[in-house]
């Protein structure tokens, strides 16, 4: 007997307006084992997909196919292949790359990153869970990694029911791996690294950047100085800025092992740090800010919003006119018209004058799947002080 799960007729309109997630109130019937695949059907029990069904989570169904088409182990495997040939496609200048970005792949609550000959590997469901041994054999048919690593410490398995653990699945994982993105070296530490290792939804924006990049450049936020080792190579002289003290010793670290003795960084807190450079009278022809998502969920809006529009209005007044500043936030509670509205707050209060030059979000390895707005998170304007 397959497991089943009924839903309710608003549940059926949900999953044929395409939508992957079917939340609790949308259930009217269950029979099945918590993350077990099950046939979904409608409230006059015709079948209308298959999903990954949750007994915890409010999002109870994450849909794998419509229709009558069957969802099983070979259709995982055959989905993570597809999605492996097209970030192989993709031709990146880079040895680490998002090999499944969850939804946009057909396979939700399940993250592969790619280090090199290293895998890490995210299962963020009841149902992606169960099928972690069918992920590993897949990857390991396909790639042959040297090792593959669960990051499975976010705390969104909590919600789940799962454990926050971090394990090797398969082969070893050394203490740190060294990857290259454009002309970057960086030695990743796959097992405390904050996301997978490094922030790699940002490789295109970066790349951007020195399109525009000159003189004394800021780059607030920088982790492990992603933006900051880029902008150094077209940039005189680089301050890179974080509140986390192995941060800045990994910038540094960085920063030595590309040769590039012109990157400064500074464990300060980006709010106080700009007021006083204000204060100071400094000035910059490139700043970059990307912050960590001030807004988590729909309650913490309107603190984040202030906070984004804090620190735009400073970063605006330390930049020379004619300068550069790239701005980000990865809050999808915040949507791009909000965000451009920040921005054009900020523009007014500084009385900075500045233009749009150009509109990105994440990597093309995190690609947004049409119709489903939480898999668009990412947004990162380019901005030009005209005078
Ligand atoms: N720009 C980075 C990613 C930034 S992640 C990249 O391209 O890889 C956000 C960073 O902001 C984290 O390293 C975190 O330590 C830092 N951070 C958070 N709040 C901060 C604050 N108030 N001041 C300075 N750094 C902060």
């Amino acid at each position: 007997m397959p497991s089943t799960v009924v839903v309710s007729a608003r549940g059926e309109q949900r999953i044929r307006a395409g939508h992957p997630w079917i939340y609790r109130a949308d259930i009217a019937a269950v029979d099945a084992t918590p993350g077990a695949i099950v046939e979904v059907r409608g409230p006059r029990e015709r079948t209308i997909g298959h999903a990954l069904f949750s007994d915890q989570s409010q999002i109870t169904l994450r849909m794998l196919t419509t229709g009558t088409t069957p969802a099983d182990e070979g259709l995982i495997a055959a989905r993570i292949a597809q999605a492996l040939r097209f970030r192989e496609a993709l031709a990146l200048d880079a040895t680490a790359y998002r090999v499944v970005h969850g939804e946009a792949d057909l396979l939700p609550s399940l993250v592969i990153d790619r280090y090199g000959d290293y895998l890490v590997v995210q299962t963020l469901s009841q149902g992606m869970d169960r099928l972690l041994p069918v992920v590993v054999r897949t990857l390991v048919d396909l790639l042959q990694p040297a090792g593959i690593l669960a990051r499975n410490d976010p705390k969104v398995r909590g919600l789940e029911g799962l454990d926050q653990v971090v394990e090797v699945l398969h082969g070893s994982i050394p203490d740190t791996v060294d990857v290259r993105e454009g002309p970057t070296q960086f030695a990743v530490d796959l097992r405390h690294g904050q996301k997978t290792g490094l922030f790699l939804d940002q490789r295109e924006n970066r790349e951007a950047a020195t399109r525009y990049a000159t003189g004394r450049a800021l780059d607030c936020f920088s982790y492990n100085g992603g933006f900051a080792l880029r902008l150094a190579h077209t940039c005189d002289q680089v301050e890179a800025l974080d509140v986390s003290a192995d941060a800045v010793a990994r910038i540094r670290a960085n920063a030595e092992r590309n040769g590039l003795p012109h990157v400064h960084a500074r464990e300060v807190n980006v709010f106080d740090e700009l007021r006083r450079l204000e204060r100071a009278g400094e000035q910059y022809d490139t700043i970059v800010l990307d912050p960590p998502a001030f807004a988590k969920n729909k309650a913490s809006v309107t603190n984040a919003l202030a906070g984004y529009k804090e620190i735009n209005l400073r970063a605006m007044r330390l930049l020379r006119p004619g300068g550069y500043l790239l701005t980000c936030s990865c809050s999808y509670n915040i949507d791009e018209a909000l965000f451009g509205e920040v921005v054009h707050q900020a523009s007014i209060d500084s009385h900075t004058p500045v233009t749009i030059v150009e509109k990105r979000t994440q990597g093309r390895d995190h690609p947004v799947l049409v119709g489903v707005p939480e898999t668009y998170y990412l947004k990162c304007f380019i901005l030009r002080r005209v005078e």
